[in-house]
């Protein structure tokens, strides 16, 4: 087990080695130091007692030297033999002295060398005294002096010895008190460094001491805190908003919280009774990618999410969103965070399937999807491969090369559909034109709702495309039939109004010829009346001029002209209708009667197919009204404004009029109760009225007989797709 050290407790715990190993040292230093100094003042007292006892020997040898001279001078003067009585006692102790010196000084040299020859001295001096003694007979006075000078030599050797000893021993305590100088001096460090030391131990006991405080303060917080996020910790393991569970790499699983168990489908029984692991939990096909997880725990401590699928109890399958954590380096434990994916799989297959429905239905529904960002240009489009000629990614609707050369619908409707695009407004079925791969015109028919994101932004459109070329090519196959078809139904009319047209061309032709008649009556009087000449040609011209209204009039209702676009005044129109119908009404003995209302708005149209419709409403009239034997015979033309804007027209009979089931049927192509008849007439008239935006519907007449109506709307809706009243440039 490795413990860890706080920086503090290191920096202390160097700091005490490092005071101990001062201190030993001292210790050591100051007992070789101690040791040294015992050494020198041993050596320093031996010295001393030494040169004591050299002393004492040679103050000994000296009083003997000075008793031995007495003696031998008391003989020598008196020659009394009681003075030599202690003499052999004398010369002894004169010669162990002598020696005894010799011992004492043997590690000096220079005394050494002294008592050396000091003893050979005493030796031969004493035998030089005994030969004088034993020839004091003979001998006198000059013999004892001679004695005495030669016991002087050794005086001298003794007191040079003495000397030298004496400074011997004022050396050694000059030494002593060096050595007692150094004690002291010793002592006082020692007790200075003991002192510092007593100091920076005692500093270090309380730096120690206030660390060891902190960090026990340090350790209760820590604590505290660690039993605080112990409590998050259990509070999020219990909330069981995932599955978290405690594992051994190995596999086996210690602990998990009751949503994990859920998860898999285990219970708390099986998972303190150990049965809960890693390998069984996952199906085969797993394993090799929990073993590389593993793996990657081991070296890196931690495993990225990901997913995989467990194995219940039951055998079934769970997918789950999984990720762990080495608890720490060196442990062979970790936690691991477990998602239930279940129902994130089911919404996401969910939506899938709804998109897949979604595809399909948009794939037989429409021949594009798209989708625009925020500045108009295409980001997204399915099913476009259908169109060979769909715009390219990034490109902005309207600003495409293809809508360009043919700029349909016009540059006006372009304008009108980019604003709307800038309003972020929905759009419905706007029809452009795009060149096909082949150069042949391809129409397209578009829709788009805008698309704004949670915060109400403006993000894109997205729409639908459908292909209608074939559309337009069978409206405008449709359109070219039945204008075919209209024109015949003007020609059929045309015919049955020939004996009218006819009076009423008639009638104009023979007004002129009467008013030339009397015009050249009053140029044949006398004088001629020219004024009234003038007043007749005046007459001439206005009837030449309705009979050729009559004629163009017929002319453009015959002739076969491209469905136009103007602006023209309705109740003019219907006047000349009836200009061409009058005499036919006549003959049947009709009343006509008209109500145009004054001040009628404008109406925008064709308008030769919208004569066509009232001249067919009118012939209609007339012929249903012809088969009555005696009755009134009238026929109502008004026209009205709107009370929602735009103008109506009715034509009134008061024929056998309709029964209410045929008031629909009437319009029905090819439904007629005449023996001639085509059935087309209403049939064409609803479908011009429609196409300029209008609607026509029939009922009964009150006071019996029939009443058709149609409105025109008074102003043209942009919206209405411009193909009905356009030119066929295709055509
Ligand atoms: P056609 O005139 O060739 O029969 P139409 O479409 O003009 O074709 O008329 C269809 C039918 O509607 C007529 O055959 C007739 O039965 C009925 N019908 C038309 N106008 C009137 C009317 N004013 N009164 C009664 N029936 C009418």
């Amino acid at each position: 087990m490795s413990v860890t050290l706080s920086p503090s407790s290191r920096r202390f715990a160097r700091l005490l080695a490092l005071v101990i190993a001062v201190l030993l040292a001292v210790v050591a230093g100051t007992g070789f130091l101690g040791f040294r100094y015992w050494q020198e003042r041993q050596a320093v007292n031996l010295a001393h007692e030494r040169s004591r006892q050299v002393l004492e020997t040679l103050d000994r040898l000296k009083s003997i030297i000075a008793d031995v001279e007495a003696q031998r001078r008391g003989y020598l003067l008196t020659l009394d033999p009681s003075y030599l009585k202690a003499y052999g006692v004398s010369d002894e102790s004169v010669r162990r002295d002598a020696q005894a010196l010799q011992a004492l000084v043997v590690g000096d040299p220079l005394q050494n060398h002294r008592a050396g020859h000091l003893a050979l001295t005493v030796v031969a001096k004493l035998r030089e005294i005994d030969d004088i003694v034993k020839t004091a007979q003979t001998s006198s006075g000059p013999a004892a002096l001679a004695m005495i000078r030669s016991l002087d030599e050794i005086r001298s050797q003794i007191d040079q010895m003495v000397d030298h000893e004496r400074f011997l021993l004022v050396d050694q305590e000059k030494r002593a008190e060096a050595l007692e100088q150094r004690k002291a001096w010793l002592i006082a460090a020692a007790v200075v460094i003991v002192a510092v030391l007593a100091g920076a131990a005692l500093l270090l006991a309380r730096l120690e001491a206030r660390r060891r405080r902190k960090a026990i303060a340090e350790n209760v917080a820590l604590h505290s805190d660690l039993l605080a996020r112990d409590k998050k910790i259990r509070r999020l393991v219990d909330a069981n908003i995932v599955g978290i569970i405690i594992w051994e790499v190995e596999g086996r699983i210690l602990e998990a919280n009751d949503a994990f168990l859920r998860m898999v489908g285990y219970d708390r029984e099986d998972l303190t009774a150990g049965r809960l692991h890693r390998t069984m939990l996952t199906p085969p096909e797993w394993r090799d990618r929990d073993a590389r997880i593993v793996a990657e725990l081991r070296r890196t401590g931690t495993a990225q999410p990901f997913e995989k699928e467990y194995l219940r109890k039951d055998g079934s399958r769970v997918p789950v969103l999984i990720a762990g954590a080495m608890f720490e380096e060196g442990t062979s434990q970790g936690v691991g965070f477990v998602l239930d994916l279940t129902e994130r799989r089911r919404a996401e297959e969910a939506l899938r399937q709804s998109e897949e429905r979604f595809r399909t239905l948009v794939q037989f529904s429409f021949d594009v999807y798209w989708e625009t960002d925020a500045q108009h240009r295409f980001i997204h489009q399915e099913f476009a491969e259908s169109l060979a000629d769909a715009p390219a990614t990034g490109s902005e609707i309207g600003k495409t090369r293809w809508e360009v050369p043919y700029l349909e619908p016009d540059e006006e409707a372009w304008q009108k559909h980019r604003e709307t695009l800038d309003a972020h407004l929905p759009f419905r079925d706007f029809e452009l034109a795009r060149p096909a791969p082949d150069g042949s015109k391809r129409y397209v028919s578009v829709s788009g709702l805008p698309v704004f994101d949670q915060t109400g932004r403006f993000v894109g459109y997205r729409g639908v495309g459908r292909h209608i070329t074939e559309r337009r090519r069978a409206e405008e196959a449709l359109r070219a039939m039945q204008a075919e078809l209209a024109h015949a139904n003007r020609v059929t009319a045309m015919g049955q109004l020939s004996a009218s047209i006819a009076h009423e061309v008639n009638q104009p032709i023979a007004a002129t010829v009467t008013n030339a008649q009397a015009a050249l009556r009053w140029l044949r009087a006398q004088p001629p009346d020219l004024d009234e000449v003038r007043a007749s040609l005046d007459r001439i011209v206005e009837d030449g001029k309705r009979a050729g209204n009559v004629i163009s009039g017929i002319r453009a209702l015959i002739q076969k002209v491209p469905s136009r676009k103007d602006w023209f005044d309705l109740n003019e129109a219907i006047l000349e209708m009836l200009v061409l119908t009058r005499s036919e009404a006549l003959k049947h003995g009709i009343s006509l009667q008209t109500r145009l209302a004054p001040g009628l708005p404008m109406v925008q149209g064709d308008r030769t197919q919208l004569q066509q419709v009232i001249l067919n409403l009118i012939l209609n009239a007339i012929e249903a009204m012809g088969d009555l034997d005696d009755a009134t015979r009238e026929l109502w033309i008004s026209t009205e404004k709107e009370a929602a804007g735009g103008v109506r027209v009715t034509v009134r009979d008061s024929g056998p009029g309709l029964d209410p089931a045929d008031v629909e049927r009437v319009f029905q192509a090819f439904y007629t109760t005449k023996p001639k008849g085509m059935g087309m007439g209403l049939a064409i008239c609803r479908s011009m009225v429609e196409a300029h935006g209008g609607r026509m519907w029939a009922s009964a007449n009150e006071g019996g007989g029939a009443v058709f109506q149609f409105t025109l709307p008074q102003e043209r809706d942009e919206s209405i797709p411009a193909k009905h009243v356009r030119p066929n440039s295709a055509a």
